[in-house]
């Protein structure tokens, strides 16, 4: 049975890719140190033989027994709200983590896929963005935390793959969605959601004009997974190219719920990118993959889940 480790294995991503390794029949070993993520979103694996949890942080020497085949290193506050609340823990885990983990690939000679984001294009100068794109990252902004220390993880997966021989995978996430996301992590999709769930009025930052790029999680964990089977070492965009504004996802997201609130309008973040959208044609070139499920189609799974979460969680707010 081939052994993978998933870092972050508690977290929204982390959990959804434990379950497609343990379906695929991988022996899965789950690391997480439980900052940002919930043992709950992993608990139903528990039971499972060809399953194991290991409550560590990666930032320090990470150390796993016997044979390991693949690793994908998912660990890292991933919303805004939880990288600019614990911003040395960001920085930390994209750049010590990483590098304990690529030494791990190294000494197991397992491949390794790294998590990078869209982040590392910044507020970009060129739509949509292509892997070519350099970016454009204020380093001293408070995004800067995790938006370098992202860039750095893809340096670093770089030099091990170029002078060590390590075989290497580099994703570069864009924003995605889907259960187990915390209702109160900031984030506009659950954050949307659990305003209107809450009776609340829905927070657009700025004028609503920035765009963002949806995809829906089985759609991104089968981006994923066909990366790591590839043999492409170079990054890889995955996500959803269907663009929208903040402000017509706002709309969008009032007339799924029919909720009767209306839209506030808040002081935009400093450095939020005004626009993003993934050009994908080198997945759809390399991996034979587009995003199958649409917005509305996926809005509403998700709708649903958080609707079914117990009163005490869906009064949870964000900080
Ligand atoms: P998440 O916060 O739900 O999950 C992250 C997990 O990492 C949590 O369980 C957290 O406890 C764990 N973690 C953090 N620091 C750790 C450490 N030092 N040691 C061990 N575990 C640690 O976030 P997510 O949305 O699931 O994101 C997962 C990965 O995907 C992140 O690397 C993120 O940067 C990347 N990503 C996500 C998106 C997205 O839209 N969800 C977009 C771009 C990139
Ligand atoms: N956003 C918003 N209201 C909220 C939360 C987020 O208008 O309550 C905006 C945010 O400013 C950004 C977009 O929604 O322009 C996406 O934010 P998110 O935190 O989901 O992801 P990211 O900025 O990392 O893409």
């Amino acid at each position: 049975m081939k052994k993978v480790l998933i870092t972050g294995a508690a977290g929204f991503l982390g959990s959804h890719l434990c379950d497609r390794f343990i379906k695929e029949g991988f022996h899965v070993i789950a690391m997480d140190n439980l900052i940002t993520g919930d043992l709950k979103n992993i608990e139903h694996l528990f039971p499972l033989e060809q399953f194991e949890f290991y409550h560590h942080d990666v930032t320090k020497f990470v150390h796993v027994p016997g044979k390991l085949d693949y690793i994908l290193h998912f660990a890292s506050p991933a919303s805004p709200i939880d990288y600019l609340k614990i911003p040395i823990e960001t920085l930390k885990v994209g750049s010590l983590g990483t590098l304990n983990l690529l030494g791990l690939a190294k000494e197991k000679k397992a491949t390794i896929l790294v998590a990078s984001t869209s982040e590392v294009y910044g507020d970009p100068l060129v739509h949509p963005q292509n892997e070519e794109y350099y970016g454009n990252v204020s380093p001293i902004g408070p995004r800067g935390v995790y938006d370098e220390a992202k860039r750095f993880m893809e340096s670093i997966t770089m030099a091990y793959h170029r002078f060590h021989g390590v075989d290497t995978r580099i994703v570069r996430i864009f924003n995605t969605y889907g259960s187990r996301m915390r209702l109160n992590d900031g984030r506009v999709v659950p954050a949307f959601m659990g305003q209107a769930l809450r009776g609340e009025d829905l927070t657009v930052f700025g004028d609503g004009s920035q765009t963002r790029s949806f995809c829906y999680i089985d759609d991104q964990v089968e981006g994923i997974y066909r990366l790591l089977f590839s043999e492409y070492t170079d990054p890889i965009n995955i996500g959803n190219p269907h663009e929208t504004t903040i402000k017509e996802f706002a709309e969008e997201i009032i007339k799924l719920t029919g909720t009767h609130q209306k839209i506030v309008y808040k002081p935009l973040p400093q450095d939020d990118p005004m626009q993003r959208q993934p050009d994908i044609s080198r997945a759809k070139e390399i991996l034979d993959w587009e995003p199958k499920v649409a917005r509305s189609q996926g809005l509403k799974i998700v709708y649903d889940y958080f609707k079914s979460l117990p009163t005490a969680v869906l009064q949870r707010k964000a900080h």
